[in-house]
């Protein structure tokens, strides 16, 4: 093998790119074909009616909802959409404020900032998952909901966050977009709190290209949900009678609704999700078998998983000894045909402008401006140190069950020859 690194003019460990960390689409075969081409000869796209409408919407929040142990799952059209609908469910209201964790996608925070409500950022612990100790100073009367997100697979710190949320009476959701089928303790995430989301967008475990779903036991959550992702009409009242049409329930709402054609491909993605999630997990073993104890001698560290038994082994995550190591590494391993980013560009969701500045769509700054004198929000940087720190120094390898054997031998060679030559 060529020790001189790719990035300075070596050969590459492979000669061709990893194929796309896109977990559930990387498995997309036959069967997905004929669930969409189904419901196209059905010619029947749409989940309410049509020529010979199939259920395939239906059918996914059945298996879902049953796969969980949940009461309810309304599947909506992202996972946006499902976050926005969660917190409409529990009843944020503008002018709350709710605690989301530093370290996420923007969407976390966006949605609570559609529904008027303000974010408040909580830092992370080495796992990358929301502290739970920082999480229970922060929770003051103005606070009506947390939003946990457990990061790339790795679940988050159910049984305090729990503890934290109904000592403080808070609604808790679960953003478990980027981890269907984890598990904190052999419970699945997003079956711990109020209302538990996830996203079927193409990066996820599971996809239909643009999706999501949520879940919740409460029938006046569920109604709630149902009625705002669908114009304000509840039309569930045929597939479940149990639930009544209830006058006091009625809102204005919108369309997130789930097309049959998204239905159709998330059905065929749920069943194979056990085999996705088991693949990987055997993927991530072997390269931290080949790679911690060398790397960890570099002064690497691999961060800290919650629950080794329910992490969904979609990523390999490490925070290098600098930031400036971090993007050397990143650089370098890019250059020998393996695939590796940064999360969040390195840094925490709030250094966005647009959430740094709290500017929204609208001129007066809704929701930031309903909130005045000793209870302003404002954000800025070094607010959140240790997602300040982690972020900066993260490097992950994104994961598929599409790897072969091949693959994972190459990202192991890779990761080795890299670390040699940049952290050594
Ligand atoms: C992807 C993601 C979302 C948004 O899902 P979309 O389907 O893209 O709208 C929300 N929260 C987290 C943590 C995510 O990773």
């Amino acid at each position: 093998m060529d020790k001189t690194l790719a990035i300075n003019g070596g050969t590459p460990v492979r000669s061709v790119k990893l194929p796309g960390p896109y977990p559930g689409a990387s498995v997309y075969g036959k069967e997905e074909a004929d669930a969409v081409t189904e419901v196209v000869m059905r010619k029947s796209p749409f989940r309410y009616y049509g020529v010979d409408v199939a259920g395939k919407v239906r059918d996914f929040e059945k298996m879902f909802r049953e796969r969980h142990g949940r009461k309810y799952a309304l599947a909506c059209s992202s996972g946006t959409a499902a976050l926005i609908l969660g917190l409409i469910a529990v009843g944020v209201q503008p002018g709350d404020k709710v605690i989301v964790p530093a370290n996420s996608f923007y969407a976390t925070a966006g949605a609570v900032t559609v529904v008027g409500a303000v974010p408040v950022f909580c830092d992370i612990n080495h796992s990358m998952n929301i502290d739970p100790e920082t999480l229970d100073k922060m929770i003051d009367p103005l606070v009506k909901a947390v939003v946990v997100v457990p990061i790339l697979g790795n679940p988050c710190q159910m049984d305090q966050i729990v503890a934290v949320c109904k000592k403080h009476g808070v609604h808790l959701i679960e953003d478990a977009a980027q981890s269907c089928g984890s598990k904190f303790h052999g419970q699945f995430s997003g079956t711990f709190g109020d209302v538990g989301t996830f996203s079927l967008q193409l990066n996820k475990i599971i996809s239909s290209g643009e999706g999501g779903i949520l879940m919740m036991d409460s029938d006046d959550y569920f109604e709630r949900a149902a009625r705002f992702h669908d114009q304000g009409s509840f039309r569930e009242k045929a597939l479940l009678p149990e639930i009544k049409d209830k006058p006091n329930q009625y809102l204005i709402g919108q369309n997130y609704r789930m097309s049959e054609v998204a239905g159709a491909i998330a059905c065929e993605q749920l069943k194979k999700i056990d085999f996705i999630i088991g693949r990987m997990r055997e993927i991530k073993k072997s390269i931290k078998d080949a790679v911690q104890p060398v790397l960890e001698s570099y002064g690497v560290e691999f961060r800290t998983i919650i629950d080794e038994d329910g992490d969904a082994g979609s990523t390999v995550m490490m925070y290098m000894p600098t930031a400036e190591k971090a993007m050397a590494f990143h650089d370098a391993l890019r250059a020998e045909n393996i695939f590796c980013s940064h999360l969040y560009d390195r840094k925490p969701i709030y250094a966005a402008p647009s959430l740094l500045g709290q500017i929204s769509a609208y001129e007066n700054r809704f929701p930031f401006n309903q909130l005045t004198g000793e209870n302003k929000v404002e954000y800025h940087m070094g607010m959140c140190p240790v997602a300040e720190d982690l972020l900066s120094r993260n490097v992950m390898i994104p994961l598929a069950p599409a790897f072969t054997d091949q693959d994972t031998e190459d990202i192991i060679t890779g990761v080795l020859k890299v670390a040699k030559e940049i952290l050594a």
